[in-house]
């Protein structure tokens, strides 16, 4: 289907310091929407409140919401899903440290940039000495939530990976362990939970099974992916799943299937940022995935399942300039500033365009607190696990 496309203009009213006032009119409260609403408006922003309260939505209430232009009713949903996160986590965002640790992958998937078959790209694998480093700076920072993401790279064997948890969860007892390395045996998702990891990072792409292999190659595997989310979740990681908006071969029946699995698995954190069109791939020539309908899947997912951790993404800030606020004011909690070396940064290209690539840790902090000020909500200095 076709959805929306993106406005960029109201963003771009969004000051880098706003004023009291200001916050006021970029994030309304539902009750003075719903007092400006339209009749037809008001339908709409019934049967929101009807999504909220039975945590659930139907294909054609996902369709409408999608096909809206951007009414009283949409500022609605998205007023409804801050409400809906100030409930639990109050007006704290929560920072989490990314580090990329290696840029070499086993994988090829047709969306990503790391993907084996790209020939261009330069490699890196940091040592774990640098990677304790990062963490250290992000210590520093506040940070009390370490990311260690990558490709599926077989240098990372389970003694090596577990050392590196270890010796992170020994110097860092406060902190909170995430892993993104993607799929591993469940005895590997074991000794890692063991040595102190307490978060997995596994989008699951897509739910529905023959979209799954158009954006994958043949000797991936659907129910691989689903039964590592399983196994993680058995073992005891807060789970995070999620999936890219506006990937090639998407529709509303896909996504509806993503937010069903959702609403079942009911993971502690959930990703979902654009797709974006990325060279060296087969998708290069795709168009870019939206990112008003990211916004409204946000304050959906928000709707859906209240207490998720739920990130304003980096491919959401590459696609728009004030794309992270704009996630916050759509019912997002969570950062993930970027702790990589600057020299490894421009390598890690999993997609086109992806911003800060030149920035060290110092800059983004600033800049992410400069620019959270405008959402009139605070980063916090906290594991900012997930409550309920
Ligand atoms: N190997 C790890 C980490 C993958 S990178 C794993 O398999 O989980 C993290 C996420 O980036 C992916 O799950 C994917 O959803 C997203 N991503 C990859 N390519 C992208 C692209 N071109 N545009 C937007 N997001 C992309």
């Amino acid at each position: 289907m076709a959805y929306i496309s993106d406005d960029n203009a109201a963003g771009q009213k969004l000051k880098k310091s706003a004023t009291q006032s200001e916050k006021t009119l970029l994030a309304p409260t539902a009750e003075r929407l719903r007092a400006e609403a339209s009749a037809e408006e008001l339908q709409t922003i019934h049967m929101i409140d009807v999504l909220a309260s039975e945590q659930n939505i139907s294909l054609s209430f996902l369709q409408q919401l999608l096909a809206l232009p951007k009414n009283n009713a949409v500022k609605y949903l998205h007023a409804k899903a801050r409400k809906a996160v100030e409930q639990v986590y109050g007006d704290k965002i929560f920072l989490r440290g990314l580090v990329e640790i290696t840029s070499f992958c086993r994988n090829n998937c047709n969306y990503c940039g790391i993907r084996r078959g790209n020939r261009t790209l330069e490699r890196y694998r940091m040592t774990p000495e640098t990677i304790m480093a990062c963490c250290k700076d992000g210590y520093g920072y506040g940070m009390r939530t370490f990311v260690l993401q990558g490709g599926e790279d077989p240098w990372w064997i389970d003694d090596r990976l577990v050392d590196l948890v270890a010796a992170i969860r020994s110097r860092f007892p406060d902190c909170a362990i995430t892993l993104s390395m993607g799929e591993r045996p469940r005895e590997s998702y074991q000794r890692l939970y063991d040595a102190g990891a307490n978060r997995y990072l596994l989008r699951h792409e897509t739910a529905d099974e023959s979209h799954y292999h158009y954006l994958h190659p043949n000797e991936m595997s659907f129910q691989n992916r689903m039964q590592c989310l399983q196994w993680l979740k058995e073992i005891g990681y807060q789970v995070g799943c999620g999936f890219m908006v506006g990937s090639p071969g998407q529709t509303a029946e896909t996504l509806l299937k993503d937010l069903q699995f959702i609403r079942t698995f009911r993971p502690q954190m959930v990703g979902i940022g654009p797709f974006v069109a990325t060279q060296h791939t087969p998708f290069a020539d795709s168009p870019n995935g939206s990112v008003e309908t990211t916004l409204r899947l946000l304050s959906v997912i928000r709707l859906l399942h209240p207490h998720v951790l739920l990130p304003s993404t980096t491919a959401l800030g590459s696609l728009h300039p004030l794309g992270r606020e704009l996630g916050i004011l759509a019912g997002a909690n969570v950062l993930m500033p970027n702790l990589s070396p600057v020299e490894n940064r421009g390598l890690y290209n999993i997609y086109d365009n992806k911003i800060c690539i030149g920035d060290s840790i110092d800059h983004c902090y600033d800049c992410l607190s400069v620019r959270m000020e405008s959402t009139g909500r605070r980063i916090v200095v906290e594991r900012g696990d997930f409550l309920g």
